[in-house]
């Protein structure tokens, strides 16, 4: 059979997910930020769906690894390069049929690193203010960049107040006032 070579193929590369697939895969995205947030992790959560088939999943570890770039997205990459080890296919051909979907919009470091990886579409949840790299912050998604991979199609907002609830919870947790401190200044009261 013969392809016919189009000269620039649309960004998200003629992907489309539906609405199931969405509610299902950002479900299980925010129970890894769930995850995060138990452990006192940036909560984000991240999923990589190749074929029906989660092929990376991952949530932020940056605490955990004292590795600032332990980024969800970062940690579900690994994984799906992993499984393309194991499975014996090529990661250029897997990556290019995934979709990610994650809880916040990927940062500029993250959104740089889906284009290298040629991901076509992400669905995100909330906007990320001080760090977006799909428009918030800088447009690294859809941005003119020769020779950094390709630009990819974002669908943003689906749960976006959860997940900025979880945000707000964990930067609560992070505020010299949260409950923790509240315990140490009452034990340096009784001392
Ligand atoms: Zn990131």
């Amino acid at each position: 059979m013969e392809v016919k070579q189009e000269s620039t193929p649309a960004p998200g590369g003629g992907f489309s997910v539906s609405v199931e697939e969405t509610e299902k895969w950002m479900e299980e995205a925010m129970q890894m930020a769930k995850e995060a947030l138990e452990n006192i992790e940036v909560p984000v959560g991240c999923l990589m769906v190749y074929n029906n088939e989660v092929v990376g999943k991952g949530r932020n570890e940056v605490n955990q690894t004292k590795n600032a770039t332990r980024h969800a997205e970062m940690v579900a990459i690994d994984q799906a390069l992993d499984w393309c080890r194991r499975s014996g296919k090529s990661p250029s051909e897997v990556f290019g049929r995934t979709v990610l979907y994650v809880t916040v919009e990927p940062c500029i470091m993250c959104a740089a690193a889906l284009r290298l990886m040629k991901i076509p579409l992400v669905v995100y949840g909330c906007q990320n203010e001080r760090f977006g790299g799909c428009g918030s912050v800088l447009d690294i998604a859809s941005a003119d960049l020769p020779n950094t991979g390709t630009p990819f199609q974002c669908i943003p907002g689906y749960r976006a107040e959860e997940a900025v609830e979880m945000l707000k919870t964990f930067y609560k947790q992070e505020n010299p006032n949260a409950p923790k401190s509240k315990v140490r200044k009452k034990e340096c009261l009784k001392s």
